[in-house]
This record gives C-alpha cells, structure tokens and sequence, in this order.
C-alpha cells in the first residue's frame, strides 16, 4: 500500500478501489449473517471479504518478503488480521473475524486512496506531456503534408498556422506572432517571437501564421527534457527519503520482536488473560507499524516538484526542493542573470590610426565565432558591414576572445585582459570608457598586436523584475545576497545599486566564483548559486543549490544546475524558495503528526482503550493524512 510500489497506472488504481469497494459490501453481508446466526454463511462471506480486500497487499508484501528479505507494513497487516481471524474461530469469538475484516478493509480503503494522490501527482506532470500534437505539418515541394513528428528530420520546414499547438522545437524562418508560451514556462502573458527565434513545443501560437525549420530532432524538444528531468527527479530519493526508509526497515523488525514478546509475556507479569494478550499484540503490530511516517515525505516532495514544474520551475530533484527552502545565501550572477543578456552596442570609439567600422569589423570577425552576449551585440551592430571571418579563434570565458585577422594578431575583451598584450590603455579613452562605465555599460577593449585599436560600450538592460526579487528575497529572510560577475567594477557597482544589492564582487575569472561561494559556503553553509553562462558553471557545481537561468533551453545551464528557470524569469527564485520552505514544514508536521499517531495509538492500546477497528482507523487515518496534506503542495499559490 505504500511508496514506492505504488506509484501506479491508473488502471491499477481502478482495481483497488473495485476490490476494496466487493470487500467492503461482503463485510457487510457477512455481519449480517453471522447476527442472524447462520454461521456457514458468514465464515463465507468474511473468508472472501479477507481474499479480495486483502489479495494486493498479501502479494506486495510476500513479494517484499521474498525480494528484499524485507518485512513490510502489508504482511504485518495480514498476519494481524489473520490471527484476530484464528483466535476468533478458536475461541468461538466470531466477532473478532469480523473486526479482522474490518481491520482488511479500511487497509484497502486506504490503499486505494494513496494510490490515487499518487497518481494524481503524476498525471500532473504527464498533462506537461499530453500538450504537444503528435504530427507536423511539413513543406514537400511547396506541398503541405501531415506527418507525425517522429518523422521529421532535422532542415524541415513546418508550417503553423493561427491558432495551433507548436508540435516541435524549431526556428522561425517567416512570419511573425505572439506565442503562449504558459506550457513550458509557466508564464501566460505571451511573447512576441519573429523571424531568427526560437518556439519550442506545446506552447501556442498566436493570430500569425509562422513557418519554422527544425534544427533538432524531436527527442531533444525542450518540453521532453524537462519531462525527462522531472521523471528522473520522482526515481531519486532526497535523503531525508532515504533515512525514514532505513529507519523503516530497522523499526519494523522491532516492531516484530515487541510484538511477539507482548504475545508471550503479559499473562505471567500483568494477569492478563491470553485472549486479551493475543489480540492487544496484535493490534500493537498495526498501529506501531510507520505508514503514516513513510508517507510523510515522498508524496509531499513530488507534489512540490510537480507544482514547479508547472511554474517553470525544474527542480532535478526532491532534495534541491528541501534546500531551497533552507538558503542562507545567494549569489547572483549580472550579466544574463541580473540583465536581459540582450545587450546592444551603445558606443564605439577608436584610437586616432583607427576608424568606429575598423573597430566593429574587427571585433566581428573574432565575435562571430562566439554564443557570448557581447558577441551576439557586436556581430548585430555590425551587421551591415563588410567583414571576414577571423582564423584561430579561442574564446577565454570570463575574459574575452583572440585569434587572427589577415595575420595579425587580435584581442578583445576586458581591460584586464587586453592590457596583457598591449603596454597602455590611451589615457583620453580610458576616461572615456570609465563614464560608460559609470552609466552601467560594460566596455571591451579591443587591440591588434600591441596595439589598442579602440573600445566597445555595449548597453544590457536591467531585468525589470530584479530589483521587486531582490527586495522579496531580502523579506524571505536570506542573511546575504551578493552579485558576482566578470565585468568591471565600475559596470557591477552600477547596476548593483539599481537593483539593490550591497555586495558586489567583480573582475571574477570562472574559478573566482567558485571559491566565492566556497566561502560563502563557510559562513552561511547552505548557499544558492544563480546564473547563466558557462562561466558560472563551475559556480553552480558547487553551490549547494544551483539555479540556471534556462533562456528557454540553454544546454549547459539545464546539465549543471539543481533547479533550472525554464521561464528566465528571475522572480521564480523567490517561488522556488516559497516552495522549498513550505515543503519543508509540511514534511516537519507530516513527521511530527506521524510519530505522535503512532506513540498515542500504541499508548491507548497498552491501557486497554481501543479495539483493533478503532487502531485501524487511526494508524490508516494518519497515513491518508499526512498524504494528502503533503498534496496540498500541488496547490498553486
Ligand atoms: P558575467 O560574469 O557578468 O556573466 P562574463 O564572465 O561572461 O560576465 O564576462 C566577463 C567579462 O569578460 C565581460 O564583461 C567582458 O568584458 C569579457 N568577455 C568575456 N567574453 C567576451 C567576449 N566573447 N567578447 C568580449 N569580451 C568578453
Ligand atoms: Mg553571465
């Protein structure tokens, strides 16, 4: 009746309610029976009440047994049922088979009841799935024709028309449209999407017809990798899951030897006469057993895991769901993270040998070689010039980029970077440079040999959300908030300030930010990494959460990061904490409910004040409990 076995089909789910459904209704005849005194019929009856109700759990639990050498809750049920059945027929105590009746039908009751919140858990995430069309339809020869989507290949064109469901990833190569893009990003404001960009599949397209090429195959669609994600998040036990599992296994063999000594002992110490002494050992054996403690994490963690997904927010697993509620710390990276990363060329200045379009040319013909933000605006600015393609080239993260250009050779990048190669920044442009600076633009410099060829202001856009999270993050609660970026101190100061942040750590290489957030980590110990690029990988390796802006599908960000924002919105990092913090209450009172449960129960039945229906009902009545508070995650909020 538990997790994980019961992660089930929903067919399964049918069976269970159908078989505690015929139990319940033989119950009933069978009592019905025994008080009109044809005892025949009764023990019929109840024995076929017995073999429905309880066949399932029978099964799971011999199979645990045989399996895993395991004991579990399903065959200590069975066998306190079965023994009230005996002693009843033993001692001519025919209600004691009808309190073992009971006893089966409540446990399928509640079996099938777990099931379905289970179940309920997953049709959730599946109905991200259910979203996507599953055929195209393809341009051949001018022709349109429907094809499923296993069959496109990559260099297709599709055509969509107003109105439909995006059935695949691809690159708008005409038309232009607003796109709902609430499916994968949670986000129901739609966006504006033309010609160069792309749509991705399961989000709907809005009044305009589009026609896209397909630039990779369907099973790499981002909407199948965050259902991979979220598939391999339920199969990874946090391992708070994993030490209620093994308290489980040591717990239950106690429960055994208890249950076996509470059978044996009490008529010689207390007086208690065997019959007492039987059927108190057994109903010891039911509401000691850890249901309701075993359910109190995974159903709650898989809800909060679905809810996120939802939101476009992809937590890899239940264990970055609890952390996420326990940050002390973040670190946020700028450019990409704390900005759009959708930067433009502001400014470009050259020194006196030099011409504006020697400076772009040259600085595109190294750019175009690279995925940077920078390089995007370079290579956009000078895109209406003549230029070649640079040779050699090798992009440094964090720094900039070199190579070769008709045999010279060609810097770009940081002024710390570029001053490696050339003796002197002129003085006129630094001056220049550093008011850019000052107005929050980043700078790159740019040198042919030993000589600066002039510099580069590329304007980038303070996300507008940035500064409402910061402010809701500083509310929450977290202790230190601080950004770190590769720009200058000047740009970092700057934008900080606009969005709130008092601590800014600039100039940082790649392994700068790591060992920023291994102190961090020191001092605050559980520590939220966010960014974007490859440069902040290593940063999102270490933190104990790391979180990746998805810019809707970026590869390195989806494989380091713990939790990716699907939507590359920044507000959902104060989401992912809500969420993260509510879990972990609802696992605390879930776990503090379920031993109370169990400590009362077994208190009242030492004392004598319950009869085994009445354990039933409440060991049973815990467990659906703290199941379904735990789905009370699934709740948007
Ligand atoms: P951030 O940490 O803010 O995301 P990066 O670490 O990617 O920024 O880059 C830090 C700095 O290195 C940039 O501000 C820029 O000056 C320089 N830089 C990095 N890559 C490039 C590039 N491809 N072209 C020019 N400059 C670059
Ligand atoms: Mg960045």
């Amino acid at each position: 009746m538990l997790y994980p076995q019961h992660l089930t089909k929903y067919t399964k789910e049918h069976a269970d309610i159908l078989a505690a459904l015929v139990c319940g209704v033989l119950l009933f005849f069978g009592w019905f029976a025994l008080h009109l005194g044809w005892l025949g019929w009764a023990i019929l009856l109840l024995s076929a009440a017995y073999v429905i109700g309880g066949y399932e759990s029978a099964r799971e639990g011999i199979t645990t047994l045989i399996k895993e050498k395991e004991l579990d809750v399903d065959l200590l049920m069975i066998v306190a049922a079965v023994g009230a059945a005996s002693l009843g027929l033993w001692r001519r105590e025919y209600h004691l088979i009808i309190d073992g009746a009971i006893l089966i039908l409540i446990f399928a009751i509640s079996g099938a009841l777990e099931g379905y919140a289970m179940g309920r858990t997953e049709r959730s995430i599946r109905s991200l799935m259910s979203l996507t069309p599953d055929t195209a339809r393809v341009l051949h020869q001018g022709q349109e024709q429907m094809l499923p989507i296993n069959q496109l290949k990559v260099g297709d064109e599709i055509v969509i028309k107003p109105g439909e469901l995006i059935p695949t990833d691809g690159i708008i190569v005409s038309g232009y449209s607003t796109i709902n893009q609430a499916a994968i990003t949670g986000e129901s404001l739609p966006v504006e999407k033309t010609i160069g960009e792309e749509v991705f599949a399961g989000t709907l397209n809005g009044y305009g017809a589009l026609k896209l090429k397909i630039h990779k195959p369907a099973a790499s669609n981002l909407i199948q990798r965050v259902i991979q994600l979220v598939e391999e998040a339920q199969e990874s036990a946090p391992p708070s899951q994993e030490f209620i599992a093994k308290f489980e296994r040591g717990y239950a063999k106690v429960i055994v030897v208890v249950g076996i000594l509470l059978a044996i002992l009490p008529p010689f110490i207390l007086a208690w006469d065997w019959e007492t002494t039987i059927y108190r050992a057994l109903t010891f054996l039911v509401v000691a057993s850890p249901c309701a403690l075993t359910a109190a994490i995974m159903p709650a963690l898989l809800s909060g895991i679905a809810n996120g997904a939802r939101q476009g927010i992809l937590f890899k697993n239940g264990a970055q769901l609890e952390n996420m509620g326990k940050v002390r710390a973040i670190a946020i990276d700028k450019t990409g993270t704390l900005t759009t990363g959708q930067v433009q060329v502001s400014q470009v200045i050259a020194t006196d040998e030099y011409t504006q379009v020697d400076v772009l040319t040259t600085a595109a013909a190294l750019e175009s070689f690279s995925e940077h933000p920078i390089a995007k605006a370079v290579v956009q600015a000078a895109s209406d010039l003549n230029w070649e393609h640079g040779t050699d080239v090798q992009a440094i993260p964090g720094q900039g980029i070199v190579g070769m250009l008709n045999n010279q050779n060609i810097t770009l990048g940081n002024a710390a970077f570029v001053q490696l190669y050339v003796t002197k920044l002129p003085q006129k442009l630094q001056d220049l440079a550093h008011s850019w600076e000052y107005e929050g633009k980043t700078v790159v410099w740019l040198a042919q040999n030993t000589q600066v060829m002039g510099a580069i202001a590329i304007a980038d856009m303070i996300r507008p959300e940035a500064t409402a999270t910061i402010r809701r993050l500083r509310q929450l609660g977290v202790e230190q908030i601080v950004m770190i970026t590769g720009d200058n101190q000047r740009t970092a100061q700057t934008v900080a300030q606009a969005v709130g942040i008092t601590q800014v750590y600039a100039e940082l290489l790649p392994e700068d930010k790591l060992n920023l957030i291994r102190s961090l980590q020191k001092q605050y110990h559980t520590v939220a990494m966010v960014g974007d690029g490859i440069n902040d990988a290593p940063a999102l390796a270490q933190a104990t959460v790391g979180i990746a802006m998805g810019g809707a599908g970026s590869d390195v960000a989806l494989e380091t990061a713990d939790i990716v924002l699907i939507a590359d919105r920044l507000e959902k990092i104060v989401v992912a904490m809500e969420l993260g913090r509510r879990s972990q209450s609802i696992i605390k009172q879930n776990i503090t409910f379920a031993l109370t449960s169990i400590i009362l129960l077994m208190l009242a039945n030492f004392l004598g004040n319950i009869n085994l229906p009445i354990g039933v009902i409440g060991h049973e009545g815990s467990t659906v409990l703290v199941t379904l508070n735990g789905l009370r995650l699934l709740r948007r909020f």
